[in-house]
């Protein structure tokens, strides 16, 4: 079987990245190693996805996202007021903490971030954090594979945690 020589649709890549916002460090693989995903497959954001078709093992790039090909815009109207006792008493609320909040009606948990503690309310920025920030990656491609067909039918790497933020 062929292995992979450069990344493209359906290879399994691990990669080395440190995300830079504003010249500070946000994120980096420094100390848990590298991530592993299936590309082409919507893993990571999309502008990083593009920018790394044709890169060889051992290649370093560096690579600026913009919002709309990163963590989106940054959404004024994506706030939701909750009730403050929802959360459980002994929770120590801080603003910038992250919460998950359950939606009855899609039946699914969205995350966020406390951005406001009023008297009896807690307002929820559903925002991610990194909304809205141009996305400064420096990348290095540090092996390949080629996917399995489960992971291809998955649409997903496997053998790795993934970072579902990247
Ligand atoms: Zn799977």
């Amino acid at each position: 079987m062929n292995e992979p020589q450069t990344v493209e649709h359906g290879v399994v890549v691990s990669l080395e990245y440190t995300l830079q916002v504003d010249d500070e460090v946000v994120e980096t693989t420094e100390e848990d190693g590298p991530i592993e995903f299936l590309q082409g497959y919507e893993e990571i954001i999309p502008g990083l996805e593009r920018a790394i078709y044709g890169m060889r093992v051992g290649q370093e790039k560096e690579v600026t996202v913009e919002p709309s090909e990163g963590y989106g815009e940054y959404d004024g109207e994506a706030f939701e007021e909750v009730p403050l006792d929802i959360f459980p008493d002994d929770m120590d609320l801080e603003l910038g903490m992250p919460v998950e909040l359950y939606d009855e009606d899609t039946d699914e948990t969205v995350e966020g971030y406390i951005a406001e503690i009023r008297t009896d309310t807690v307002v929820v920025d559903l925002n991610h954090p990194l909304a809205g920030e141009t996305l400064r990656f420096r990348v290095k491609v540090v092996g390949m594979r080629s996917a399995t067909d489960e992971e291809l039918a998955h649409g997903h790497a496997h053998g790795h945690d993934m970072d579902e933020d990247l």
